[in-house]
């Protein structure tokens, strides 16, 4: 750790327990071993609202790979975990869930100095979406069951259907909800009776290793879930491609999901792709326009516009487009832009400079495009990759601001005249994650809804998620879904079981 972010951590001051987390050399989670790399091999870790040294991980191996999948084939197959009973499993992921809550403050402060986000928001959304998600499937470990069929065959059966655990899954995470992102896969899959190889994303391990630690004081086996650390064209590729992997779930971008989907098919994994967005906001007149403009930039600005589901393209009716705007711009300039570990921080930087790059050049593309510039936009001074919270008014749909996936603070507007043409604009997208309506009519809510070519339709509100609801994506957005009892089905498998009678 260099100086510039023992600084950072000493001027907010962190508990003891992340000090002790942060001051030990980090380690993979193999079949319970904490092991480095089979090449020795770690990567900087760079904390963001600094620019400065945190530490290192193991960038892991193919070989590294191929050793996890083995200890959670031999769980699988015969370990002590497939011999639990589900009121068994339930049990041990509801005490994962108590250690998790335990450590809550431990974890808000990892996952905020890794990742950059706001502390308040890691302790609030993603830590406790942990929690939450665990104890909700935790509840299912002892509801999975199959049916009884009468056939019309001739002739006397039984015909019954089992579920059965689809078997070893890996995981695979971006870096902008490292641990809750993790939890929504881990969750219905230790439910379920699978066993877990996950991949974190190499600019955001820290928190899943935390974990890791909680999954063996928990007392679940050893092998049950293991942490590979490393690359995406490394670990990740040799994760979609290992025979030994029955099921892959993604969340990331489309390009790269398009790839790990093509070679987890190459084998038949099973499959769920969650992946980018381009989430409209169509707010109408009848509206309460100071609530909906609140609403619009908390759905954009949120972990600073780096989430999948972000309302980053806002219609609105002609006849309060300025109004909205400006309230808009003055709910905005209220966001407080600060590291993550200021209580206050609502704007928190970039993950890294790539990012924070990134994101410039589209602010710098939407200009060039024609549209206008109504708020932020400007450079922010570092230290770390902080990028103003942007609005660009009178946008239109061809342009590439406004088709393309940003993944940072950045808003673009227009208006319209018409429902029809609302939803056309909205629908005018790649992209299918979620949409959000703003209105006070129920009538034209009801009609929209079914219209809206996306996997959750938000009404005045954005980002309202709970296990208990399913998430993904229409379209390029992705493939299957996590969380709600839908996910279930994408780690079961349904045998059908045929007893021919006397
Ligand atoms: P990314 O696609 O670059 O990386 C995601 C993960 O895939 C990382 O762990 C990365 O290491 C790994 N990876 C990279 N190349 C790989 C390869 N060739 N084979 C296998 N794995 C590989 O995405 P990101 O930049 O980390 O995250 C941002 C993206 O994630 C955005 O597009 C965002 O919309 C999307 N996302 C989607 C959801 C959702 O639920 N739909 C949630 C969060 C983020």
């Amino acid at each position: 750790m260099d100086n510039k972010v023992k600084t950072y951590l000493q001027h907010f001051g962190i508990s003891e327990a992340t000090q002790r987390f942060l001051g030990k050399p980090q380690r993979m989670f193999i079949g319970g071993a904490w092991l480095e790399a089979s090449d020795g091999a770690v990567a900087a870790v760079i904390e963001p609202s600094t620019g400065g040294l945190l530490g290192s991980i193991p960038m892991g191996t193919a070989q590294d790979l191929d050793l996890a999948v083995r200890a959670a084939r031999q769980q699988f197959d015969g370990g002590a975990w497939s011999q639990l009973k589900p009121l068994e499993r339930e049990r041990l992921i509801h005490r994962l869930a108590d250690l998790v809550e335990q450590h809550g403050d431990e974890l808000a402060e990892i996952e905020s100095i890794d990742m950059g986000k706001s502390v308040v928001q890691a302790r609030a959304v993603d830590i406790q979406g942990t929690v939450d998600t665990l104890r909700y499937f935790a509840g299912w470990a002892s509801k999975l069951h199959g049916r009884t069929v009468e056939p019309s065959l001739p002739g006397n059966y039984l015909a019954y259907t089992r579920k059965e655990a689809v078997g070893v899954v890996g995981v695979i995470v971006p870096w902008n909800f490292p641990l809750q992102t993790m939890a929504w896969k881990l969750g219905a899959a230790l439910a379920t009776g699978c066993t877990v190889v996950v991949k974190p994303a190499e600019l955001t391990s820290l928190s899943a290793l935390r974990f890791a630690e909680l999954v063996q004081e928990a007392g679940i086996p050893d092998g049950v879930l293991n942490i590979v650390t490393g690359r995406g064209s490394v670990v990740g590729a040799a994760m979609s491609s290992h025979p030994g992997i029955d099921k892959l779930s993604f969340t990331g971008s489309t390009p790269v999901g398009c790839t790990v989907g093509k070679s987890a098919l190459e084998q038949m994994k099973r499959l769920t792709l969650e992946l980018g967005g381009k989430s409209p906001a169509i707010v109408f007149a009848d509206a309460d326009i100071e609530a909906a403009a609140q609403a619009v930039a908390n759905g954009v600005f949120f972990n600073s516009g780096q989430v999948c589901d972000a309302g980053t393209r806002a219609y609105v009716e002609r006849s309060i487009y300025p109004q909205f705007l400006e309230a808009l711009a003055k709910y905005t300039a209220t966001l407080k832009i600060a590291p993550g570990l200021d209580p206050d921080c609502f704007i928190s930087p970039m993950v890294s400079p790539q990012q924070q790059q990134r994101v410039l050049e589209y602010i710098a593309l939407g200009k060039a495009e024609g549209a206008r510039l109504y708020y932020g936009g400007e450079p922010l001074e570092g230290p770390g990759f902080f990028v103003q919270p942007t609005i660009f008014a009178d946008c239109d749909n061809s342009m590439r601001i406004v088709q393309e996936e940003i993944f940072g603070p950045v808003l673009v507007t227009a208006p319209f005249d018409t429902v029809q043409e609302a939803l056309t604009l909205a629908n005018d997208s790649q992209f299918g994650l979620a949409a959000a309506l703003y209105s006070n009519d129920l009538g034209k809510v009801h009609g929209l809804i079914p219209r809206l070519r996306a996997g959750t339709v938000y009404v005045n509100a954005h980002s309202t998620l709970d296990p208990s609801m399913p998430f993904g994506g229409y379209k390029q957005s992705g493939y299957g879904k996590d969380m709600g009892a839908e996910q279930l089905e994408f780690l079961l498998e349904t045998k059908a079981v045929w007893i021919t009678l006397p």
